[in-house]
């Protein structure tokens, strides 16, 4: 199980990993948008770190995660901003006030994530968006439990399913976004939102060994 440390350790180092490469981010946005991503998500999730570093040590895990969607929304810019943001206050409230996750609830958190994320922007898997990474992170988290892996086999398995769903956007047109006014010229390039969710997701398998 994960507790509430365990969650602001994730946040913390997902900050970590955000800034350290926000530039490749920045770089991806550039070729299928208007080159911001790394920019967006860095101004996020240091947000995101602040925001949990000053919670007091009694809070649970659900209120970490929430703690971290909130301060997500209100000072992240862009499409991933609100997008993210949904995304971290849905798996916090699905955590509920539990004090310790285990590898079912956060399952289900991811999936409540994925849920938020598409109820907002409406994108399809295939759209080429984060969605191509959270769907593929779903099923391997879901597979994994399913076959009795414990919890941080879960996410590894969730990691490496989102890393492989960023790497399968190259090819696709963007149906979603900015990047979508490209047309086919969106072709050819990995879609930024779903390379910072892998990036989000390993930084989750990094803490959770
Ligand atoms: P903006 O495009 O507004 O500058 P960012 O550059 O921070 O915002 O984020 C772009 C990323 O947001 C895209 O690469 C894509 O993954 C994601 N995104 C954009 N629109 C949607 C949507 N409707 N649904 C899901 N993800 C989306
Ligand atoms: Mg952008
Ligand atoms: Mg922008």
């Amino acid at each position: 199980p994960v507790n509430a440390a365990g969650l602001a350790a994730w946040i913390r180092h997902a900050a970590h990993l955000v800034s350290a490469d926000a530039e490749h981010l920045t770089r991806l946005d550039a070729a299928v948008g208007d080159g911001d991503h790394g920019l967006n998500l860095d101004r996020g999730f240091g947000a995101a770190a602040e925001a949990v570093g000053a919670l007091s040590d009694d809070a649970t895990p659900g209120k970490v995660v929430l703690t971290a969607g909130r301060a997500i929304v209100s000072k992240t810019g862009g499409a991933s901003g609100p997008l993210y943001g949904t995304a971290l206050r849905r798996a916090g409230k699905a955590l509920g006030d539990r004090t310790e996750v285990d590898a079912a609830a956060l399952g289900a958190a991811l999936a409540a994530a994925l849920e938020g994320v598409q109820e907002l922007g409406k994108a399809a898997e295939g759209d080429k968006t984060m969605v191509d990474a959270l769907i593929p992170a779903v099923s391997a988290y879901e597979g994994a439990l399913a076959g009795g892996a414990d919890l941080a086999s879960c996410v590894r398995a969730a990691a490496d399913g989102a890393a492989k769903g960023a790497e399968a956007t190259v090819p696709l047109r963007a149906r979603k976004g900015r990047a979508s006014y490209l047309g086919e010229r969106s072709e050819g390039h990995m879609d930024p939102g779903a390379a910072s969710t892998a990036l989000i997701l390993r930084a989750l398998a990094d803490v959770t060994v």
